[in-house]
């Protein structure tokens, strides 16, 4: 009989599988699809996922490789892992093996065993005394016998030095036949007790309801959207689910945005239950990261809380997936596999048959048009809980009006009043830096990235221009480069112009600058922090660091010093994010006894849309924007996927992406993918970017299966396309940023 033919996934982009033919040491019955193998590739060795053994290849007998090596006994994602990364795989028309590469820890894609660690372990032998005679010239070596025996399944090796055991007592032991040692993995640690360590909140009536939706959901698949109002006790309903699936047995998944969200709320899960809890973080090293991963996989974990990624981690036991705020930006993968986490967790939870709870302040439109089809229930929170009340809004036309570093004087004398009376206040500027640009007064040269379509922002106290987008920094000049003049002026403020001035401007009072630069060394954020929770009147100013998850009681003032961004750009999305943004912003106000305030200064007073935000709230808001996006067919009424193309000449992305288009065309001829339209080639937004020229072709059409079956069919023929090789590009299937 011939050797079977394996079939596996390689990380590698090509939309393929390989065939390799199986050593015949390995015996058939332990090639399963799904464990991995090392093979030969090129001139490397990698590691591949088998997908399917079978008898025969296309490929001729003398060109097949034969695989080096099986690395598990088992294959290390269970089954319904598998079927997902396949499922994205398809649906992202992204290569599988690439796909598993982002799914599986690092770890494991180079080959480490996908086990739990072993460690050496010291245990007495079967017939060790402590009154052994041989021990009574050796007091050390008999107390260290001593405290080996308190331990009867063996001390590990990372516990020695807690003990206070020397190593040469030890060897003495093991030499004398009273100590012997083990290679072995850890025992899983079994819960103990009860799973609170607090008692739960009483729920209000809304809560309560909440809680009693999605635990009637228990056991099947299950999709909620829980639209609760900042500070309406959200996390208290994902406590109080996740402890009736600890009590059921089952383990939860909890996703959370990228940003600092971490401490805090990992702080509020730990005050709450005696459980293992494993946080999936960017900080851990590759080890822990496959530590934690392998716990949630072999069941001792209870909890697994993480970002974006954390949505592949397998559970033995799952019982609940919750995706906090799910509107975040952080839950798009945007680079290689372009995936959306949210979107992903709900095919999981179908998958695996479990409830899925999505929750936020400011769904996102897709989540509420789902629950407006009721593919999702929808389940709402409209009252803050507690004591807190909703802030008010005030729109601060600034039109006209002289600004100082961004600020207005009525905003000033708002934010000197707040202060006067013991509170405190929370400015809000999206910009990092000095100043956006840096202007010559005389002949109007700009302070442009010589990589980029885009200015360099300065940074005046690193003396420095850097371009936000591609990290090109220099110093800036002291005569314009171009008229030799020295009249350089920065234009516009960004958060670094904002404190100097406040500093001026309020010299009273502490100002706070929280942005990635100031935070920028470990610790600092922390300490910022603690000053804003000792409680005395300060200025917080910063980005959208501010935004998320923090909860500032004594902020009863919020100021937003420009949101006109969000109103007039091209892309579609923007308002909805604006408006996200303003509604989190305004949300870390007020959250105790005070009342908050939120002052929005914009040239644009009457926008319909800022209207509605402010006058009637988010929810208002988003059904005028669906209605729009309903009447332009823009998503979610429509579907979208963006092929991206880069190069380093000008003109040459366009050119490929015109025959890229005409193949497309081509088959729209051909096999009628009714309902699709192509849009453009055209540069994209920022043409040029780190010196390559950019460009993009835009596919929409109202339904989602001719678009799926034209891109399937498409894609094969744009590899083969004469600039493929030399055009970076990429597919992004439901892409957020156009
Ligand atoms: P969200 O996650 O919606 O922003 P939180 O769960 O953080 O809201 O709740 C906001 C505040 O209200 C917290 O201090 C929380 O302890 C409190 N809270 C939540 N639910 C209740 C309740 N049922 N009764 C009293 N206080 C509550
Ligand atoms: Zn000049
Ligand atoms: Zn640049």
């Amino acid at each position: 009989m011939p050797a079977p033919i394996l079939r596996l996934a390689l990380p590698s982009p090509l939309r393929r599988l390989f065939d390799y033919q199986a050593p015949e040491s390995i015996p058939p019955g332990r090639l399963q699809p799904g464990v991995r193998l090392r093979v030969p590739f090129g001139r490397r060795d990698v590691v591949g996922v088998l997908v399917e053994v079978r008898t025969h290849s296309d490929v001729p007998p003398d060109k097949l490789r034969e695989a080096l090596s099986l690395l598990d006994r088992e294959p290390p994602l269970p089954q319904s892992l598998f079927d997902l990364c396949l499922w994205t795989s398809h649906y992202y028309q992204h290569s599988l093996g690439d796909t598993f590469s982002w799914a599986l820890p690092v770890l494991l894609r180079q080959g480490e065993p996908a086990t739990a660690r072993e460690q050496r372990y010291w245990h007495l032998a079967p017939d060790a005394r402590a009154d052994d005679p041989r021990l009574e010239r050796a007091p050390r070596q008999r107390e260290a016998l001593k405290a080996i025996a308190q331990h009867p399944h063996g001390v590990p090796q990372a516990l020695l030095g807690k003990l206070q055991l020397n190593r040469a007592s030890l060897e003495g032991l093991i030499e004398k036949g009273l100590l012997r040692t083990e290679q072995r993995r850890s025992p899983p640690q079994p819960h103990h007790g009860s799973w609170l360590l607090e008692p739960p909140l009483p729920l209000n009536a809304q809560q309560r309801a909440a809680v009693e939706a999605v635990s009637a959901g228990f056991g099947g698949f299950h999709a909620s959207l829980l639209a609760g109002v900042t500070g309406s006790g959200k996390t208290e309903v994902y406590l109080q689910l996740i402890h009736a699936v600890l009590e059921a047995g089952r383990q939860a998944l909890v996703l959370i945005p990228e940003i600092n969200l971490g401490p805090q709320t990992l702080a509020r899960f730990e005050r709450r239950f005696n459980a293992r809890i494993v946080v999936l973080h960017s900080a851990l090293s590759d080890r822990e990261r496959l530590d934690a991963w392998l716990a949630a996989r072999d069941g001792e974990a209870d909890i697994v809380i993480g970002t974006r990624s954390a949505l592949f981690t397998p559970l033995k036991r799952p019982g609940l997936i919750i995706v906090d705020e799910e509107h975040d930006g952080s839950y798009k993968q945007q680079e290689g596999l372009r995936y959306q986490a949210r979107d992903l967790a709900v095919v999981r939870a179908r998958l695996e048959g479990l409830p899925i709870l999505l929750g936020s302040a400011t769904p996102a439109l897709e989540s509420l048009h789902n629950a407006h089809t009721g593919r999702y229930a929808l389940l709402r929170l409209d009252q803050r809980a507690g004591v807190a009340r909703p802030p008010r809004f005030l729109r601060l036309d600034v039109k006209s009006r002289p600004l100082d570093a961004g600020l207005s004087a009525p905003l000033l004398q708002a934010m000197t009043q707040t202060l006067q009376a013991g509170q405190q206040v929370l400015v809000f500027l999206n910009r990092r830096g000095f100043a956006p640009t840096l202007l010559c007064h005389d002949c109007g040269w700009l302070s442009q990235c010589p990589r980029c379509d885009a200015r360099m922002t300065l940074h005046q106290r690193h003396n420095e221009l850097r371009c936000h987008h591609c990290g090109h920094a220099e110093r800036p000049p002291t005569n314009c480069p171009q008229c030799r003049h020295v009249d350089l002026r920065p234009v516009g403020a960004g958060t670094e112009r904002a404190e100097e001035r406040l500093r001026t401007l309020l010299p009273d009072y502490p100002v706070l600058r929280i942005d990635r630069d100031s935070t920028a060394r470990k610790g600092a954020l922390d300490r910022l922090l603690d000053t804003v929770n000792r409680g005395e009147p300060c200025v917080l100013l910063g980005t959208q660091m501010l935004a998320k998850g923090h909860h500032f009681p004594r902020v009863t003032l919020v100021a937003i010093l420009d949101a006109d961004g969000g109103l007039f750009s091209g892309d579609f999305r923007a308002s909805e994010r604006m408006a996200q943004l303003i509604v989190q912003v305004a949300g870390r106000a007020g959250r105790a006894e005070e009342p908050g305030r939120v002052i929005i200064q914009t040239h644009l007073a009457d926008h319909p849309l800022l209207v509605q935000l402010t006058e009637q709230g988010y929810f208002a808001f988003a059904e005028q924007a669906l209605a729009e996006r309903r009447a332009a067919g823009l998503p979610p009424f429509s579907h979208l996927a963006l092929l991206r193309a880069e190069a380093h000449r000008p003109g040459q992305a366009e050119e490929f992406l015109e025959l890229a288009c005409q193949a497309a065309e081509k088959l729209i001829d051909e096999n009628a993918a009714g309902g699709v339209e192509l849009l453009g080639p055209v540069p994209s937004p920022m043409e040029r970017r780190a010196g390559r020229y950019r460009a993009q072709l835009l596919f929409q059409s109202q339904a989602r299966t001719p678009l799926h079956r034209l891109l399937g069919a498409w894609l094969p023929r744009i590899e083969q396309l004469p600039g493929a090789r030399s055009v970076r590009w990429s597919l992004d299937i439901d892409p957020s940023d156009l």
